[in-house]
């Protein structure tokens, strides 16, 4: 299959869950790790088309929604600085941090801008010479490539008013911990196809050789999705576990190299603190050596107070796979789109979200 429209033909979704239905095997729990992949299993009613046997647990793949409030709280601090411009991405704007969001802050006065790349904000450093500029990066592999380019174009550049604040995370480091933890039986995992893209099939070969657990990249058309399921399955049957790719017409087992270099150029790798699932070591993007005139935490004052959680809020079990969203009291009457309590009612790729916005009856 080439074209977009043949990953959406009823007829070959209906074929594979045809297929799907036949599983005759133990009940199982496949993760789609990735929030592009829940709201596409949302958006296109696939969780309707399994049998009661097959059943899907969202994982911890939205980039906004296991940036802890520590980090938000961090960018809020550097916002209410007078002399600073923050830029960070629109789905960060209303994440509530310990005390409030950076569309409170802008709203009381702070100056923060919404940029579409990361480039954005270093063009708005070079177009405000009098102003520090910090770009609040948030992402994944699928991103990190991009800021890692804005970043060496400011060194480039010679910008010295352009600041980088770091909340890039990897998804095998986070992988890792989560079935280490063993909270959560997992039969099967759904691989991030667009992360896939950046860093290929290998670094997630320690799930089926530690951990006895198949994986499929899959792309995130309803077709990708069903036929990375059926894959699993069949794996399952055979009792084989290993790293397939669905999402064939992106990824290639070794990745993409030079948007690797890139990032390489820019970051290197360090311990991160997730939402949810605490802190993870190597599973974090930083400035390399070299790059330390760009770190906004050394050169820019920063008073934040210690981090608090809302009480009610449940993300973190959302996160871990350990509940569904509605399993939350306060989902959908206290916490809402409109008013989000924790993040993953706020982001376009939060399991809340789209229970919220897709579930019957949500
Ligand atoms: S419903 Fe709201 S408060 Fe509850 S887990 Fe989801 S985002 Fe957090």
């Amino acid at each position: 299959m080439r074209f977009l429209t043949e990953f959406r033909q009823p007829a070959l979704a209906e074929a594979l869950a045809e297929r799907i239905r036949r599983w005759s095997g133990p009940p199982v729990s496949l993760m789609e790790v990735c929030g592009t992949h829940t709201v596409a299993i949302f958006r296109h009613g696939l969780r309707g088309l399994l049998p009661p046997q097959v059943r899907l647990l969202s994982g911890p793949g939205c980039p906004v929604c296991v940036t802890p409030n520590r980090e938000i709280d961090k960018a809020i601090a550097l916002a209410s600085n007078p002399g600073v411009i923050l830029a960070t991405f629109g789905d960060m704007m209303k994440v509530p941090g310990s005390y409030s969001s950076l569309a409170e802050a802008k709203a009381s006065g702070a100056d923060v801008r919404v940029a579409y790349s990361p480039m954005e904000a270093v063009e708005i450093a070079q177009g405000n010479p009098k102003k520090a500029v910090v770009f609040f990066g948030v992402g994944f592999e699928t991103t990190a490539p991009t800021t890692a380019a804005s970043l060496l174009e400011a060194k480039r550049l010679g910008l010295r008013n352009f600041f980088f604040l770091s909340a890039h995370k990897l998804v095998p480091p986070a992988l890792m911990a989560l079935l280490e933890a063993g909270e959560v039986r997992i039969d099967g995992l759904i691989c991030p196809g667009h992360v896939s893209t950046i860093i290929g099939s290998r670094p997630y070969e320690f799930i089926p050789r530690d951990y006895a657990i198949p994986c499929v990249i899959s792309g995130f058309e309803p077709v990708d999705i069903l036929q990375a399921i059926a894959m699993l399955l069949d794996m399952r049957a055979e009792g084989k576990a290993e790293v397939a790719i669905q999402y064939r017409r992106a990824v290639r087992p070794q990745g993409n190299p030079q948007a690797l270099e890139t990032m390489a150029g820019a970051f290197q790798v360090g311990g991160a603190e997730w939402r949810g699932l605490g802190p993870i070591p190597q599973s974090g993007l930083h400035l390399r050596d070299g790059m330390e005139a760009f770190a906004a935490e050394r050169h820019l004052e920063m008073k934040i107070r210690p981090p608090r959680e809302a009480v009610a809020c449940r993300c973190g079990e959302v996160l871990r796979g350990l509940i569904n969203p509605p399993e939350c009291s306060i989902f959908g009457t206290g916490c809402t789109p409109e008013h989000p309590v924790g993040p993953c009612m706020v982001s376009t790729e939060g399991t809340c979200a789209a229970w919220f916005l897709y579930k019957p009856g949500g």
